[in-house]
């Protein structure tokens, strides 16, 4: 199938150039296609969405369309009813919860914020350190997963945390190969990321920990989809302005939006086609646009046809 992305062209007023990966990602496509597909052929019981599936308008206005409406607290669960697990994920905690009433549960969990949060676990004895937005819907998730987890936003925290570790509780590592803290015990500190972090947020953090000669063990977990429209990003700095497109709420479309304007200074964030009739393009002749990974194809194209057609 054509991608928006196969669209880039020159026309008369505007030479459009759509970056690489732009729009869905693997993830949410899965848990769009699920609820939607569970939404259309439902007979009976309603469906409930824990919170948004993913952070954008259309899919949430398609997915009301089709009857599916948000779990409130008010809200009245029966047996046939089915409850689903946003593609973000959920601490174990509200899982516990979530079943305890007693209904169908479908997990659209993506399965590469499941693997963060296994690693979370796995490690759930030692300190860990979450590079990530601390109100955002996966990074409380994943907290849940552990009773020693740190979060942090920015370079300036996370060096003011390491800053703060005594040096009794960092690690240190024996002839053998063992790892212990200089108080003796097992102890290295873990380092995970949210899965649409900016990769140069980690790059940093990474190098900080060697000048500092901090020792902690190091889990890359930003996805693949994440890291490929980042580096799309470059394909996009020779152009005059920019439009990113994207939910207000969409961690991963904040992202693209801060790292571009870096680069260029007309970026414009919109949601919809709709927005466009509030940006002047006018000033500009090349138009770059990128989108966050919740943001679907068709939304892309409304927005590329109707700068073509300008
Ligand atoms: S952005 Fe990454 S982690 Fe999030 S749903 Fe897409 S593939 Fe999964």
């Amino acid at each position: 199938m054509a991608t928006v992305s196969n669209l880039n062209r020159v026309n008369r007023s505007y030479e459009v150039i759509i970056a690489p990966g732009a729009g869905f990602c693997h993830g949410v496509e899965v848990a769009v296609e699920k609820a939607l597909h569970i939404a259309k052929n439902r007979k009976n019981g309603h469906i409930f969405l824990d919170g948004e599936l993913v952070h954008n308008r259309e899919v949430g206005n398609q997915l009301r369309a089709q009857g599916v409406q948000l779990l409130e607290e008010h809200s009245k669960v029966c047996p046939e009813d089915i409850i689903i697990i946003r593609a973000h994920g959920i601490s174990p905690q509200r899982r516990f919860y979530l079943e305890r009433l007693g209904c169908e549960i479908m997990d659209c969990t993506c399965p590469l914020v499941g693997r963060i949060a296994k690693i979370i676990g796995a490690h759930s004895g030692h300190p860990i350190i979450l590079l990530g937005d601390r109100d955002h819907a996966e990074v409380e998730g994943l907290c849940g997963y552990s009773k020693n987890i740190h979060v942090c936003e920015n370079l300036a925290e996370f060096a003011q945390l390491i800053d703060a570790v005594p040096q009794k509780d960092r690690i240190s590592e024996s002839i053998s190969g063992d790892k212990y803290t200089n108080s003796g015990e097992m102890n290295t500190w873990i380092l995970v990321c949210q899965s649409t972090l900016d990769v140069d947020f980690l790059e940093a953090a990474k190098n900080l920990c060697d000048q500092k000669n901090f020792p902690i063990e190091i889990f890359d977990t930003i996805c693949g989809a994440t890291k490929q429209r980042q580096r799309g990003l470059r394909m996009l700095e020779n152009c005059d302005a920019v439009i990113v497109v994207g939910g207000k709420h969409s961690a991963n479309t904040k992202r693209l939006y801060e790292k571009i304007k870096q680069k260029i200074m007309a970026v414009f964030w919109i949601e919809n086609a709709k927005n466009l009739a509030e940006i002047d393009l006018s000033p500009y002749r090349k138009i770059g646009i990128t989108a966050g990974t919740s943001t679907p194809q068709n939304v892309l194209r409304k927005i590329y046809g109707e700068i073509s057609k300008k």
